[in-house]
């Protein structure tokens, strides 16, 4: 049978929380009366994490444990857990009780309501976070909303609702390194959003450190865009003008004047060949960056409605 709902939890080394996180979680899906999975995705956890959720798979049916081999990271996690999610709408939560797990009521209610496919959790409050965090986020945000256009919501993290098309589509891309928070916006599926306050971990220490937030940044930027690519198209367009330019003139100088024996032919040669392979090197990154997009294989467009695919529902029409 398929669950209504799968919540998909990454978690890495969450001894800590997960006793706590399960005290909190069990009781507000039981309430929903519906069927559903939790798909705990344990990412290569060192700690006493898989020891716990094998005693919690006796405890509870509804549970489900998929353990990564190695320590992945929270998108890839998260990534795993969607692909084995089998709910008609599946959400994905953090393990550290920071996203309030009774939000997901509110969550699957919004989504059946507004008929929407994606319901985000946004932090309206996030005075629990450090002020580093919440700087650092901030410019995550800003620099994504101008390398990746205004699609992203600002302080929408990992708590979301997804339906099981949207699931789909997600789990068809075969783009590696996938920041999700990026990538669902330009699906194109009708969205919601439901407002929650951010909590402090409930116990146990942030598994993001500098080095993951850099990743993901990094990710987030060469996923998004290949804006770093065409730097190199503009540099050398830029180089290829100077050069020809110095070229120009060398020739200017022979011509007018007597410069040293052998300036003119050295400049000539350094400068000619320097434009060359600037403009080269610059026609190349034009097509490393459609052979980029191209692997990446998001859909270029998204059939909302057919007149003849009697299984959609029209649009209201004003
Ligand atoms: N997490 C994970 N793999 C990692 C790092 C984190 O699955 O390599 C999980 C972690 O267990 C938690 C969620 O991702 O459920 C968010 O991590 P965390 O709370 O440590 O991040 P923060 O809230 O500090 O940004
Ligand atoms: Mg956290």
């Amino acid at each position: 049978m398929t669950p209504e709902l799968s919540v998909v939890v990454p978690m890495y080394n969450e001894e800590e929380v997960l006793p706590l996180f399960v005290d909190r979680l069990r009781p507000v899906l039981d309430d929903l009366d519906i069927a559903y999975e939790v798909v705990a995705v344990d990412d290569g956890s060192a700690d006493q994490t898989p020891v716990l959720l094998q005693k919690f798979l006796r405890l509870w049916p509804q549970l489900r444990v998929v353990r990564l081999r190695a320590n992945s990271g929270h998108q890839a996690a998260i990534s795993a857990g969607l692909a084995a999610a089998r709910g008609q709408w599946v959400a994905t939560i953090d393990a550290d009780l920071q996203d309030p797990p009774e939000t997901l009521a509110a969550m699957l209610a919004t989504g059946r309501e507004q008929h929407a496919d994606v319901v985000y959790g946004v932090r309206t409050d996030r005075s629990t976070d450090s002020a580093f965090k919440r700087t650092t986020a901030r410019g995550f945000y800003k620099l994504m909303q101008v390398i990746g256009g205004d699609d992203l919501r600002m302080d929408a993290g990992d708590f979301r609702l997804m339906s099981r098309a949207t699931v789909d589509a997600v789990n068809a891309l075969p783009e590696h390194h996938r920041v999700l928070r990026l990538v669902i916006p330009t699906l194109g599926f009708p969205e919601a959003e439901v407002g929650y306050k951010r909590d402090h971990r409930a116990a146990g220490d942030s598994k993001y450190p500098l080095s993951k937030m850099l990743k993901l940044t990094l990710d987030s930027i060469t996923g998004f865009s290949h804006a770093p690519l065409r730097l190199a198209t503009w540099f050398g367009i830029g180089g290829f003008v100077v050069a020809f330019a110095m070229l120009i003139y060398a020739i200017g100088v022979k011509i007018s004047g007597d410069p040293l024996s052998g300036w003119t032919s050295t400049v000539v040669i350094v400068a000619g060949f320097a434009a060359l392979q600037l403009l080269c090197l610059g026609i190349l990154g034009e097509y490393v960056g459609r052979i980029y997009t191209t692997q990446q294989a998001r859909p270029t467009y998204y059939v909302a409605y057919d007149s003849l695919m009697a299984t959609q529902t029209a649009p209201d029409l004003q």
